[in-house]
């Protein structure tokens, strides 16, 4: 059985299936993603002729330090939580730079249809979302990439990248019971 450990805790789902939820690594190495994406935004800004303000990685900031997976309303009502002030078209305006700059994207659509997000610089992984509880499970599955590739390339493509994405009705409840 797992437990919980300095990096992740155990959280139940409805359907009573543990998932494990990394903690905020360490702190070094977080500090160095920020450099990372702050260099990042400040090239894009660049080269796309804008400006960049204190004011404009502050929120940058507020928006990747959200963990995992996660959609538009949650950063807007986590960011409104400690910032009244910056309102949700804010938000969503820096949301979509973050993306145009590739620092985050566009991973999926969850149950319910709305866009989820992620950090871009995470390794590959393909994704399961629950259509029961609407959580979302990643894998990796060496034999699925070969293959897709190889469709790709049986087709003269080369590919570059993809997504994969599950929509799964959960079967754990009726396995333990
Ligand atoms: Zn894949
Ligand atoms: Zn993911």
């Amino acid at each position: 059985m797992q437990k919980n450990t300095e990096n992740s805790r155990e959280q139940k789902l409805p359907c009573g299936r543990l998932v494990t939820v990394p903690l905020d690594k360490q702190k070094q190495d977080n500090a160095k993603k920020f450099e990372i994406w702050k260099e990042q935004l400040k090239n894009y800004l660049e080269q796309n002729r804008l400006k960049y303000s204190e004011q404009r990685w502050k929120i940058a900031k507020l928006i990747l330090g959200t963990k995992g997976h996660f959609n538009a309303q949650e950063i807007v009502q986590e960011v409104m939580k400690t910032h009244p002030g910056i309102g949700p078209a804010t938000v969503y305006r820096n949301l979509k730079l973050l993306c145009d700059a590739r620092i985050l994207k566009e991973t999926l659509v969850d149950a319910h249809g709305v866009a989820i997000y992620e950090a871009y610089d995470e390794l590959h992984h393909d994704h399961i979302v629950c259509l029961d509880c609407n959580e979302i499970f990643e894998f990796h599955n060496s034999k699925i990439e070969t293959l897709q590739a190889g469709v790709a390339n049986e087709m003269m493509f080369t590919e570059v990248r993809h997504k994969h994405v599950i929509y799964a009705k959960c079967r754990y409840k009726k396995k333990k019971v």
